[in-house]
């Protein structure tokens, strides 16, 4: 039985390489689990943080833009990223967000999970929630963060939608999700394939003006599959609903599809093949520039182009 097992990875836009960086590395103690271009603009990077072995469910990857414009949440996107964080942990991220002049809200409760939303340096907003499900997954352990408040992967991303009756189809429909909460005007899915990253938050909201993709901004969310197989059972389904959706793309980590969800919400599913060790070791995992074979022959060029990166 072929199955999406939750959300693979997110991506998102920033502004300056080094800043963005430093915050999901330094301040969140991810690990850059691989350092590449855009592979439409291999003038651009393409990082991707993660857990110590880049695990899906657990992966944020960002096109840095130095003076990207701001972009804007609003309908027709991803608006909020969920983080699992350990119960009893969020007292310690309050007070490591203040040392480091980190703007974050007041600690609230949403679906009888406490959880504290905060913005990274561009203005994405991000969310880090003790779960209530079960969440065996290990956080990544620095020598500032340990294993009892370490960031376990994604919790839930929030859609923000001016309906939610046609994401919900594909989300119930197509992807073996089910509504399991409301709370005001929030609507929460779950998938029972996979104990993490398994929730989508639908925020419906009629009189949202659409988002502005650009700097703070999602760009797309990405679901996990396991093989190329699923990939392209489900691509027949999604486009049995009359949806226009891509081949498959070799993304040199995983197999990619993409379409637009009739929300609005650019929607990609991934494979877990092959996974970030082909091109490095999983010890090297993030520690140089990996370019697929198509720019390899350009590397100089690409390299000087690229904003340097002090790690
Ligand atoms: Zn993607």
């Amino acid at each position: 039985m072929s199955k999406i097992l939750g959300l693979h990875h997110i991506t998102a836009i920033a502004g300056d390489a080094q800043r963005n960086y430093d915050f999901y590395t330094k301040v969140l103690g991810f690990r850059l689990v691989k350092k590449t271009v855009n592979f439409d603009d291999p003038n651009t990077y393409h990082f991707y943080f993660g857990d110590e072995v880049g695990s899906p469910g657990t992966i944020l990857t960002f096109f840095p833009w130095a003076n990207v414009r701001q972009g804007k949440n609003g309908a027709g996107m991803a608006t909020e990223i969920g983080y699992s964080v350990p119960k009893g942990s969020l007292d310690f991220w309050k007070a490591r967000l203040e040392k480091l002049k980190v703007p974050h809200n007041a600690p609230g409760e949403r679906f009888g999970e406490k959880h504290m939303a905060f913005q990274d340096p561009d203005g994405l907003w991000l969310n880090l929630i003790e779960a209530e499900q079960r969440d065996d997954r290990k956080g990544r352990v620095t020598a500032e963060i340990s294993a009892d408040v370490a960031i376990k992967g994604f919790h839930t991303v929030t859609l923000t939608l001016t309906s939610i009756k046609a994401t919900a189809d594909i989300l119930t429909g197509i992807f073996g999700y089910r509504q399991i909460a409301q709370e005001g005007h929030v609507y929460r899915y779950r998938t029972d394939a996979v104990e993490g990253a398994a929730l989508v938050d639908l925020l419906e909201k009629p009189e949202a003006l659409r988002g502005v993709t650009a700097g703070g901004t999602n760009h797309h969310v990405a679901f996990r599959v396991k093989d190329e197989e699923t990939l392209m059972a489900f691509r027949e389904r999604v486009a049995s609903r009359g949806l226009s959706i891509t081949g498959k793309i070799d993304r040199d980590y995983f197999f990619s599809l993409y379409f637009r969800e009739p929300g609005g919400v650019l929607f990609e599913i991934a494979t877990d093949n092959p996974g970030f060790a082909t091109d490095e070791t999983m010890e090297e995992l993030g520690s140089s520039l990996q370019l697929p074979d198509q720019h390899e022959p350009m590397r100089d060029r690409i390299e000087k182009a690229l904003p340097a990166l002090q790690t």
